[in-house]
């Protein structure tokens, strides 16, 4: 492809994107398709000639947007939504048109030094401690298994990446019942095995028991284990508790454990300076967490992962073959160092874009009024006697299921909001997730992506409503 032909293809591509952004909402939320019906679209060899871009284009909308789920339309409440702006994905296309590696400062000198100072604006913007230096990862699930990596090398001091595990190392890991599974994968990959993996129990709230915790912990003592890390979790999965991290950090000081915290989806809410309890304790922590590209309308991947102890985390991860040395190494970050991969995207480039065209104020009142809008649903519920709330609802996730007046059963209304589910997701219009709180279904609602509004809930609320009064009960 010359130049003058990309000119004409980008300008027509530019053109789909900008109507698909006006028009995300009249898809189908979820596609109506089976399992291979794509695959069976596509011819089953490579093309041995040349195609023209017009026809490649031509099938990109026949055959794969319409198997699409659309992450951006307005009855999207399913997961965490995923943020994709405007400034973000001219961004991105930028950085792929250079196609930058920024493995090391050489290799990308703007973008490595883009990123410290994007890092910069973030840990101020969070009001996360000074002495935490940023890096970009790809996920929260790379960021934790850094940081797990990280602790196994200080508490090691460095000898199981030296010799691998001698057998003699009895290393736990902590967390809540109620974290995510990338940390259950984190403590897979890095070799200490699923069994040292302790998960404990939750209050009420689904906020880690902070006493169990302590209390696990000096059991594993006694049985001369060695506790190495604790993982809490600003913002869980399934409903947003938030856990206790200063007394997580306290503890984490008195037996000498690394305390990560996972922040991935409800970081972005530290913006708001009332929603900082969430983190109270952070400066006690050895690393941080959170995903700009699920909250902070910056498209996947973006993962800002935080840590106090930057010279443990270049020990851990720092390789330096001679076709990778350069003179600057010892004045600048070689990021190559500070994670898994050796090339990296140029991802600072969208954050930049992102924070300059919102402006911190035009981020905060965004994700402020993503909460304030969930508080219509959280009141509907509240005054509703055939719904309830299975969690508290400190952010923008509403957790709740239908309980029409006398139905007892734990069973059926299991069953119940099963069949709510899957019939609110089958019309298309709507894209909801379940969860299971203290063994009850639990419907997940969460609205979050750049075509939020209050009326769209408003309309998302009314589907759930009527879908579930035509009901056989
Ligand atoms: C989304 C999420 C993750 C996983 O994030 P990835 O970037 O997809 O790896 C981990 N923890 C929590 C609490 C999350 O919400």
């Amino acid at each position: 492809m010359n130049s003058s032909e990309f000119r004409k293809s980008a300008h027509e591509l530019v053109d789909w994107m900008a109507d698909y952004m006006d028009n995300v909402s009249s898809y189908p939320v979820k596609p109506d398709i089976k399992p291979g019906d794509i695959k069976k679209l596509l011819p089953g060899n490579a093309p041995e000639k040349a195609e023209n871009f017009d026809s490649i284009f031509s099938d990109f909308k026949s055959k794969i947007v319409p198997g699409m789920t659309h992450w951006q339309h307005s009855q999207f409440f399913a997961y965490f939504p995923t943020g994709a702006s405007g400034p973000s994905v001219l961004a991105d296309m930028l950085s792929s048109t250079m196609g930058a590696q920024c493995m090391i400062w050489l290799t990308s000198p703007a973008a490595e030094e883009l990123e410290e100072r994007m890092m910069e604006w973030l840990r101020e913007m969070l009001g996360l401690p000074s002495d935490f230096t940023g890096v970009i990862q790809d996920s929260s699930s790379s960021s934790t298994l850094v940081s797990l990596l990280t602790s196994r090398e200080v508490h090691s001091q460095y000898a199981v990446n030296q010799r691998g595990f001698d057998g003699t190392e009895k290393f736990r890991v902590y967390t809540s019942s109620q974290a995510h599974s990338s940390v259950d994968k984190a403590v897979k990959i890095a070799g200490l095995g699923i069994d040292n993996l302790v998960k404990i129990k939750v209050d009420e709230n689904f906020q880690m028991d902070a006493h169990a915790l302590e209390k696990a912990i000096e059991q594993d003592i006694a049985m001369e284990l060695v506790p190495l890390c604790v993982i809490s979790t600003i913002g869980t999965t399934s409903s947003t508790a938030v856990d206790p991290i200063r007394d997580i950090g306290e503890i984490c000081k008195k037996y000498g454990c690394w305390h990560h915290i996972d922040a991935s989806y409800s970081g972005a809410a530290l913006l708001l300076p009332e929603m900082r309890w969430m983190s109270e304790g952070v400066e006690m922590a050895d690393s941080f967490v959170f995903n700009p590209h699920k909250w902070m309308l910056t498209n996947f991947d973006c993962s800002a992962y935080f840590v106090k102890d930057k010279d443990a985390l270049t020990k851990t991860f720092s390789i330096l073959p001679e076709y990778l040395k350069t003179p600057e190494d010892n004045l600048v970050n070689n990021y190559r160092d500070w994670g898994i991969p050796l090339g990296r995207r140029f991802r600072a480039l969208k954050l930049w874009f992102v924070i300059r065209s919102y402006g911190v104020e035009g981020l905060r009142q965004i994700i402020k009024e993503h909460i304030e809008i969930s508080r219509w649903v959280k009141d509907q519920i509240e005054n509703s006697d055939e719904f309830e709330l299975l969690a508290p609802v400190p952010l923008n996730l509403i957790c709740f299921r239908y309980r029409p007046k006398g139905l007892k059963d734990e069973d059926k209304l299991n069953q119940l909001n099963t069949q709510l589910l899957e019939g609110l997701n089958k019309t298309g219009e709507i894209l909801l997730t379940q969860t299971k709180l203290n063994d009850k279904y639990t419907i997940r609602f969460v609205s979050g992506n750049n075509n939020t509004s209050l009326e769209e809930v408003k309309k998302g609320w009314n589907k759930i409503v009527s879908h579930a009064k035509s009901l056989k009960v």
